[in-house]
Order: structure tokens, then C-alpha cells, then sequence
């Protein structure tokens, strides 16, 4: 088989690399090692009657251009905004909710600290002007300082018009992002309820505790997300995440695209330096003059490419990729929506937006990240609870739920078997912290699946588990990731290109 391109990986970065290479004009053929699409942006239906967005559950990151550009609306991607965003439930029956409605936080917010309540918009808008001001980085190649050419300057002159306009803010914003998000939360906060939920932001999949530097820098990475125009406001996707991926994969068809299901690449074929096409796992090969990989740098070079063929710089510093997850996805079925205490039995505001439980203040998810460390399953781990189908009825049967677990801080360093004698106590010793603030969860749990890091990797294809391929450590961001000197999307193999996530990746 020819092709003018070929993407590996049908995750929704590929697709989205895919629909605007077919809309160039090249023949392109996306080739996907799993029977269906999306990556770690799927819905499955893990039990009869039940879809799960297996992975990923909430959406803000994929950028509105792209949303507009591939009319994926039109192709029937709904987004349901999350509003209130977070509730957060203590074991006195008190809760927070926090969300887009600002008079709500201030109300919600003031019930534990008049002082935060105060502050708390002056936060917000700090976070939204350095978003404003750095986002536009998102939507091109990170210019490289060692190699600025002209093609970098309308990124970079829309960086400098935003940090312009920061005036007084930008040096806390700055601190903001080089500081461990402890040490700005603590500065902002006095209120534990607050700092925790906020500190979510900051932990979720990285292998860090609050006060591990760079993690000032993933609290403004999600804070970046958007729907519909409001920034810093994530939202569900009617029919679960595999509909955005569904969207993206349907525009990428209408353009011309052929998109193969399992078909696993082995290897990326290289004749005198330039990429000749792909070998196939069963035997099958395609052949192209150009392949884009959605897998992550360590797979597609160091793997697919072969090492032999990098420069020794670039396959050392691929090799030192930190790809330590401390993640675990629990997918619930339920018969019943869990009531939480000091609230009542109806389906209400504390069900539509991401639920914060366990760890509940900055010290206690030390202890986490210090349990996670030495090798141990911490006590009270960091969750985030979600409950998609209480927005949207399309998802399980009437009269059951799908609900997701998303739990920080456990060992990145356990293999499948040591996780196979520790899966359901690890998952009941979660729902029983959930039980603490919502009586009689546990009981209500119908069907289960708990994803530990060798599961993430063995079904999605993420290497270590990793949800961001690859460490988002400060050092290894913009023009250093995955490697100095190699941000462009370009590799060693002419015709090969790699990315990192969030990015249209089309590479020549
Ligand atoms: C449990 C979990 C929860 C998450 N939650 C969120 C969330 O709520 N919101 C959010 O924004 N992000 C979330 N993420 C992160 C997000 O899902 C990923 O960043 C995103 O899916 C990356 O998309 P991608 O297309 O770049 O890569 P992937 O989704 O990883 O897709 C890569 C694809 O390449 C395929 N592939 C790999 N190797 C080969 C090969 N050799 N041949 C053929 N195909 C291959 C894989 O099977 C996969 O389909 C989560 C991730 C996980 C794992």
C-alpha cells in the first residue's frame, strides 16, 4: 500500500494531524494499533448498557481553533460545561463548590476564609492574564532561542503584546509558574479546603508532591483549558470523550483519510536517512515519504525508529524522559447517585462538576506523594470523583450511573502482577474514603475496572503509564521538550515527525 503520509496512533492529537494533512491535500493513512480510535480519548462500553470515557473524562484542552476549523460541532461534538466546576465534601458535612458563577465562589469560598473569598478573584484573574498572555505558544512551533528565525516571530510578538499588557501582574505571574504550587497556594490561601481542591490542578499526573518546583507550572497548564470561549472552564463531551475523538476522526474521513484499526506499527522503515514508510506488526507494510507519530518520543524514535539512528545527544536525552506515573482510573458503574452528607437526596450542583475527596489539605497530599515515593498505597490518596452520566442520561441504563475515579500518588514502579493482589483492596480503601463524606457508596457500586500504570500502558499505549508522554517538568517544556534542539516537531529521520500533545502536528 502507498500513501503521500502516514500517522501513527489514532489518539486524538494523530487525527487531528491526520484531517489537516488530507486537507492539504495528501493521500494520509492513519495506522492504530487498538480496534477503535481515540487513544486515551474513548468511550467504551465497558458493561452492557454502560459508555465510559475509559481515560480522559474531561475536556479543555484541544484547542478552539481546531474545534472551529474541523467544524467539529457540526460533526456532533457537544460540549457540557462543568458548572459548578468542583465540589469539595468534608467529613462535618461542610462542602465547597467553586465554578464559573463568580458569586458563587465568593458565597461559597466565604464560608471558610472571608479573606480568601476576597482574594480569590484577584487569583482568577492572574491566571487569566498570564494564560492570555502565553497561550498563543499553543497554536505554534515553540520558537527555539538557539535558532529564532522570522517564521517565530507573530508567535512571538503576541507573547510580548500579552506580557506587555501583564504590567504589575507579570513578575507574580513568573513566581507563579517557576514556584511549587505549595508555595503559591499557601501565599494566596488560608483556607485547607481551598488550597486542596486547587492544588488538584497541579498534581494531577505528575509525579510530584505540592512542593516539588515545576508544579506551579501544571496548576496553569489546566487553568489554560477552555469551552466555548470561558477560559479556565473544562467541560464533559455528550456520549463520553470517544465522541470528540469520533468528531475529529469523521472530519479527517470527509477530507480523505483512510483510518486502519488494529494495525499495529513495528517499526519505521529509513532508506539512506529518509523515512520510506512503515512495517506493520502482522507482516503488512505501507509506504509514504512522510509519518507523523502520535506516539510518544521514547516509542516512536528510541522504539519504532531504532536508537542507532539518533544522534547520541538526542537518544540520551530520550532515554532520561521521565515517564514515572502515579495515577490509577477506577470506571464505576453505580445504582445510585452517591448523597452526600448536609445534602440532599435529589441530583444536584454537587453531582455536575469534579468532586474532590480524601487528602484534604496541603500536608496530607505531602504524605501522599512521600507514601507514593517509598513504595507504599497512600492511606487517604488524592481522588477526583466524576459522574458524567448525571448530565447526560445517553451513558447507562435508567436507574444506573457511570461514574470515574481519577487517584493520585500511588508507586510508579509496580508491575501488573504486584498490582493483580491489589487492585480491588486499593479500590475499596478509595470508596471507603468516599463513604466518609457520601454514606453507603461503596454499596452502591455495580461494576468496577481499576487501571493501574501497567494497565494505562498495556491498553492505551502509554508508556509507564505516563498520561502527558513524557514528564511535564519545566525543564522539559516548550523548546526543551522532548529534547533541546529537536521542539520543532522535526527527528533526525528526514520525512519522520514527532510531537509532543496539544498541538496540530504536521511535519514536512
Ligand atoms: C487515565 C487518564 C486520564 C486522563 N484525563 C484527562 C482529562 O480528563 N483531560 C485531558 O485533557 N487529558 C487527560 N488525559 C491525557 C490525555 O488523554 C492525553 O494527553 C491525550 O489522550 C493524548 O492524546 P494523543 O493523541 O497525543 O495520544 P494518545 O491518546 O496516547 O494516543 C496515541 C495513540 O497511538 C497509538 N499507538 C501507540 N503506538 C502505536 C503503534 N506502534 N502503532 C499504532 N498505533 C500506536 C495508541 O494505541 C493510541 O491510540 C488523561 C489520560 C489518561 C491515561
Amino acid at each position: 500500500m502507498r500513501a503521500d503520509a502516514i500517522v501513527i496512533g489514532a489518539g486524538h492529537n494523530g487525527l487531528v494531524a491526520a484531517a489537516y494533512l488530507a486537507r492539504a491535500g495528501l493521500a494520509t493513512v492513519v495506522l492504530e494499533r487498538r480496534e477503535i480510535v481515540g487513544g486515551a480519548c474513548v468511550t467504551e462500553e465497558l458493561w452492557p448498557g454502560h459508555r465510559v470515557s475509559r481515560a480522559a473524562y474531561v475536556a479543555g484542552l484541544l484547542r478552539p481553533a481546531v474545534i472551529r476549523e474541523l467544524a467539529l460541532e457540526r460533526r456532533g461534538l457537544v460540549l457540557l460545561r462543568r458548572d459548578p466546576s468542583s465540589f469539595t465534601p468534608l467529613a462535618d458535612g461542610r462542602g465547597l463548590l467553586l465554578g464559573p458563577d463568580a458569586a458563587l465562589c465568593e458565597r461559597e469560598i466565604a464560608r471558610f476564609s472571608r479573606r480568601d473569598a476576597a482574594r480569590y478573584p484577584q487569583y482568577e484573574r492572574l491566571l487569566d492574564r498570564a494564560a492570555r498572555a502565553f497561550e498563543p505558544l499553543l497554536d505554534a512551533p515553540p520558537p527555539d532561542p538557539a535558532s529564532l528565525a522570522w517564521r517565530d516571530v507573530p508567535a512571538l510578538a503576541r507573547v510580548a503584546r500579552g506580557v506587555a499588557a501583564m504590567r504589575g501582574d507579570l513578575a507574580r505571574a513568573v513566581r507563579l509558574l517557576l514556584a511549587p504550587a505549595r508555595d503559591t497556594l499557601a501565599e494566596w490561601f488560608e483556607s485547607e479546603p481551598l488550597r486542596a481542591t486547587l492544588a488538584t490542578d497541579a498534581l494531577i499526573g505528575a509525579w510530584a508532591a505540592p512542593s516539588t518546583p515545576g508544579t506551579g507550572y501544571v496548576l496553569f497548564h489546566h487553568v489554560m483549558g477552555e469551552t466555548g470561549g470561558a477560559r479556565g472552564v473544562w467541560a464533559y463531551v455528550q456520549g463520553g470523550m470517544g465522541a470528540l475523538s469520533d468528531a475529529i476522526a469523521d472530519a479527517a474521513r470527509a477530507a480523505g483519510a483512510t483510518i486502519a484499526t488494529s494495525a499495529e506499527v513495528a517499526s519505521i522503515e529509513v532508506d539512506g536517512g529518509r523515512v520510506r514508510g512503515v512495517a506493520l506488526a502482522d507482516g503488512r507494510s505501507v509506504e509514504a515519504p512522510l509519518v507523523v507519530s502520535s506516539a510518544d518520543p521514547q516509542r516512536t524514535l528510541l522504539g519504532l525508529a531504532g536508537a542507532a539512528r539518533l544522534p547520541d545527544e538526542l537518544r540520551d536525552a530520550l532515554r532520561a524522559l521521565d515517564f514515572r506515573s502515579p495515577v490509577v482510573k477506577i470506571n464505576l458503574a453505580l445504582d445510585r447517585l452517591p448523597r452526600f452528607a448536609g445534602r440532599g437526596d435529589a441530583p444536584g450542583p454537587e453531582h455536575r462538576g469534579t468532586i474532590h475527596l480524601g487528602a484534604a489539605d496541603l500536608d496530607a497530599l505531602e504524605r501522599c506523594f512521600a507514601d507514593a515515593a517509598a513504595g507504599r498505597l497512600p492511606e487517604r490518596p488524592m481522588i477526583e470523583l466524576t459522574i458524567p452520566s448525571a448530565l447526560d442520561a445517553s451513558l447507562a441504563p435508567p436507574g444506573r450511573f457511570v461514574a470515574s475515579m481519577f487517584v493520585q500518588h500511588l508507586p510508579h514502579d509496580w508491575d501488573a502482577s504486584r498490582w493483580d493482589g491489589a487492585r480491588d483492596a486499593f479500590a475499596d480503601r478509595v470508596f471507603a474514603c468516599v463513604d466518609e463524606v457520601a454514606p453507603g457508596f461503596s454499596s452502591s457500586v455495580v461494576h468496577r475496572e481499576v487501571l493501574a500504570p501497567p494497565d494505562l500502558e498495556r491498553v492505551f499505549g502509554l508508556t509507564g503509564g505516563n498520561i502527558f508522554h513524557g514528564a511535564m517538568a519545566l525543564s522539559r517544556l516548550l523548546f526543551l521538550r522532548p529534547a533541546p534542539g529537536w521542539s520543532r516537531y522535526r527527528t533526525p529521520v528526514a520525512g519522520c515527525g514527532c510531537a509532543a500533545r496539544e498541538r496540530i502536528r504536521v511535519a514536512a
